[in-house]
This record gives structure tokens, C-alpha cells and sequence, in this order.
């Protein structure tokens, strides 16, 4: 079987803006690229998108607003961000579903799994609403949209280029890993997602890429070549 041939891909939502502007011409311009190169290629692309570019629960003490509240602003703002991927692509040619944790009616609904499953044989699916649960992160949704579609990598875009020993802003003598197990991260405590998120992909024998995706051609270029950034796999041959 072709490799990366299904990817679910959590983008976070601070990668869509840019200075003072939620959303980024460049960057989203950039991203369609890198996904029209990644379907004519003949992958299956889902994304998991976040809302940090919008509003994050954890800034609820600014605002002086309850927590659990602010944790639906924050949902909503991933579907805010799932519309304009969907505009965007669209735009483009790109065929794309919007699916939503909750329905948002005559814009995004739930679907069963099975649906999805065969919606991503030819188009690129969107997840947005994060769980739908407050006190959760959209890492926690990837890892579990990527068991249900069956993903074969979950791909992490950041904006740092990969899984290090020590903060690399912190350490200049951090070292960043090319690949490691899930046990050895978890050993060695290295905060790549939530420990359940994390665990659960482990358990289904999904692999975590981690990559720097400030230039989304990072994307296209890691399945051509999985040493850009960090791949977290079931097992390491040394
Ligand atoms: N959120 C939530 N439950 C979820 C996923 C997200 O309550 O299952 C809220 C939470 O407030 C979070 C916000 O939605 O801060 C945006 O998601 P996230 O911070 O994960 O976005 P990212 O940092 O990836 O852009």
C-alpha cells in the first residue's frame, strides 16, 4: 500500500493568521497548493482544524468569562475556521465536506463514520466543533477522527519543526528527534499531544508526524520524504 496514502492532519488555528489578521491570502493560498499536489497524488486528506487564529478557552481570565463558556467560543471558532477551508478549497477546485461535531444548521452536520469513509475516497473532509465537549482540545478530536477514518498518520502542523528532548527556544543544545516510538516519548515524557489523544493513536497503530507547517509546502513535502519534522511510530528498528 502506497505510504501516507490516508492522512488525517491537525491544523492549528493560529497557522491561518497572520500579523493582526485572522486569516492569511498567502498561507491559505500556500495550503491549497500543497493539498491539490496531495490529491492529484491520490491521498486521502482529512484536516482537524483549530481556532486559535479566533479565540482560545484558556484566555477566558481576560475577558473575566467562565471557563466551560468560553470553551464553546473556542468550537465555534474551529468552524468558523472549517468554512473558510471549505471556501477556499472550493474556490480552487477542490471538492470538500464540512463536518461538524454538532450541527450547525445548513452549514455543517454530523455524519456517521461510515459516510466519511467514503466521502475521503474523493473529496477532502474538514472536521470542525472540536469534541464538542468543553475542557477538551481539537488534538484530542484528530486522534480520535483519525481512528474512525481509519487514518494510517496523523500529521501534527506546528509552528515548530519537530518533536525536541528540550524546549529548542529555551535550550540551544536541544536535540530534535527524527523518529521514535510511542513508548520511548511517552518514557521520556516529551508533550507531543494529550496523554489520551497520544495513547489512543498508539493503541490503533497510527503514526504521529510532527511538522513545522509555517509553509504548508512542508506537507507535501514530508510524504515525500518523512525526515522533515518528528515521526512517532508504533515501533523503532534501530
Ligand atoms: N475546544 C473545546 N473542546 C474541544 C476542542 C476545542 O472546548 O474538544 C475549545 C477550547 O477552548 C480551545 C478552542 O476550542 O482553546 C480552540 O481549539 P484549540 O485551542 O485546540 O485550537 P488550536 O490551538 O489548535 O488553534
Amino acid at each position: 500500500m502506497q505510504p501516507f496514502k490516508r492522512l488525517l492532519v491537525k491544523l492549528s488555528g493560529e497557522l491561518l493568521g497572520g500579523e493582526n489578521i485572522v486569516f492569511s491570502a498567502p498561507y491559505l493560498d500556500a495550503l491549497c497548493n500543497a493539498v491539490s499536489a496531495l490529491k492529484q497524488s491520490d491521498r486521502e486528506l482529512a484536516f482537524v482544524v483549530g481556532g486559535g487564529n479566533i479565540w482560545r478557552g484558556r484566555d477566558a481570565e481576560r475577558l473575566k468569562i467562565d471557563s466551560t463558556d468560553a470553551d464553546y467560543v473556542g468550537m465555534l471558532a474551529t468552524a468558523v475556521n472549517g468554512l473558510m477551508l471549505k471556501s477556499v478549497f472550493e474556490s480552487r477546485g477542490i471538492g470538500t465536506e464540512l463536518v461538524s461535531s454538532f450541527n450547525i444548521d445548513g452549514i455543517a452536520c454530523r455524519k456517521h463514520p461510515s459516510e466519511v469513509r467514503e466521502l475521503i475516497k474523493q473529496q477532502v473532509v474538514v472536521f470542525v466543533g472540536g469534541t464538542g465537549m468543553p475542557h477538551l482540545t481539537t488534538d484530542t478530536l484528530a486522534a480520535i477522527r483519525a481512528v474512525e477514518i481509519g487514518a494510517d498518520t496523523l500529521v501534527k502542523l506546528t509552528k515548530v519543526d519537530g518533536v525536541y528532548d528540550k524546549d529548542p527556544e529555551k535550550y540551544k543544545d536541544a536535540k530534535k528527534f527524527d523518529r521514535i516510538s510511542f513508548d520511548e516519548a511517552l518514557q521520556k515524557r516529551l508533550e507531543i499531544m494529550d496523554l489520551a489523544a497520544f495513547e489512543l493513536l498508539r493503541d490503533h497503530h497510527i503514526s504521529v508526524a510532527v511538522i513545522k507547517g509555517t509553509d504548508p509546502k512542508a506537507l507535501t513535502r514530508f510524504v515525500d520524504n518523512p525526515q522533515e519534522g518528528t515521526l512517532v511510530l508504533p515501533t523503532v528498528e534501530v
